[in-house]
């Protein structure tokens, strides 16, 4: 595990002042990564995206927006779960992440000494889907798949006993940061548990590769079906080609482009987000080129919901220091 800024000198471009400001950063926002998520950069490139993604950069400290805009605390009628569309619920198992994406929207979470549900929240959490009668549950976190086996095996068993619950999908990132985490006992759990659905999370063409496309191959051979989420990223994949080249790398390895998410305005965070015309303008290129199975939607997070902007076009204005987005009825301004 890598934990410091020096740390990452074998595998990356790193100059003395990167290391020095990566230090101060890390007194704010820490620094980790698995050594085979590093080991993907191009030692020779100071602009590559997999450094660019996991080592700090002073850009994160001193930005003046929210922590946690979405309002997922504040929705949230049981500890760790939130409620906001009325079938469906998000629950965070876990802060713990076995790599720190610099661009991670729960960054706020990183401060709290390190959470897991435990079995009493996971009965809380249980009874509030059954109750609500609610069909989709996500869980995510952190890195969902890095809890006690015994907790994640209780929560998924108990969820999938639920009438009501049709679909369990689960966000993690280790197809992509650490495939060899992805044992052989968790997909047979996840097989188990039948209603599982993974959501997982390539960003660059580079994190697809013989270890990755094994962990997808996996998954999909217990019979769970793989949905991608992309974060657009300024200087990592904000550009058609990339994009292009990600996500049809995608389709081949049978994982299904699901969203292409707007960069969230999240405090350390927000020296990532393009334009949201930026993401528009990407998704209208990538039209041309490629078969609707490889294009994802383009969203924007918001505390009412996601708003989906390609390829439904959802209405919304320029305003004085960003945008306006109406959700059902609501003006929402973003940053
Ligand atoms: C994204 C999200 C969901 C799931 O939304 P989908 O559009 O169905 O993928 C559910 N709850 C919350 C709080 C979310 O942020």
């Amino acid at each position: 595990m890598l934990g410091s800024p020096s740390d990452f000198l074998p595998f990356f471009s790193l100059n003395r002042k990167e290391i020095d400001d990566g230090e101060r950063v890390c007194s704010e926002y820490p620094v980790r990564s698995t050594e085979y998520y590093a080991s993907l950069a191009d030692r020779n490139n100071p602009l590559d995206p997999i450094k660019r993604m996991v080592f700090p950069s002073l850009s994160e400290l001193s930005q003046f927006v929210s922590e946690d805009p979405f309002k997922e605390e504040e929705q949230s009628p049981v500890p760790f779960l939130t409620h906001k569309y009325p079938d469906r619920v998000l629950v965070i198992i876990t802060n713990y992440c076995p790599v720190l994406c610099r661009y991670c929207m729960r960054k706020r979470n990183w401060k709290r000494s390190t959470f897991v549900i435990g079995q009493k929240e996971t009965d809380e959490i249980v009874n509030y889907v059954k109750e609500k009668r609610i069909r989709d549950v996500l869980i995510s976190g952190g890195e969902p798949l890095s809890v006690d086996f015994q907790i994640l095996e209780y929560l998924l068993l108990k969820l999938k006993e639920i009438d009501t619950v049709d679909v369990i999908r689960i966000g993690t990132k280790l197809p992509v940061v650490a495939p060899y985490l992805l044992t052989d006992r968790i997909v047979s759990l996840l097989e188990k548990a039948e209603k599982v659905w993974v959501n997982t999370h390539f960003n660059h063409p580079v994190e697809i590769n013989n270890y990755s496309c094994e962990a997808v191959r996996k998954l999909l051979k217990a019979g769970v079906p793989v949905n991608n989420q992309t974060v657009l990223l300024k200087g990592v994949n904000d550009d058609a080609e990339t994009l292009e080249k990600l996500f049809s790398l995608l389709q081949k390895i049978k994982v299904r482009p699901y969203y292409l998410f707007r960069c969230d305005p999240v405090k350390g965070v927000f020296h990532f987000a393009t334009s949201v015309e930026k993401g528009l303008e990407i998704m209208r290129t990538l039209k041309k080129k490629l078969s609707p199975l490889a294009l994802p939607y383009y969203a924007v997070d918001t505390f009412k919901g996601k708003v989906i902007l390609f390829p439904e076009g959802a209405e919304y204005k320029k305003a004085k220091d960003g945008y306006l987005f109406n959700v059902n009825g609501t003006d929402i301004h973003l940053p």
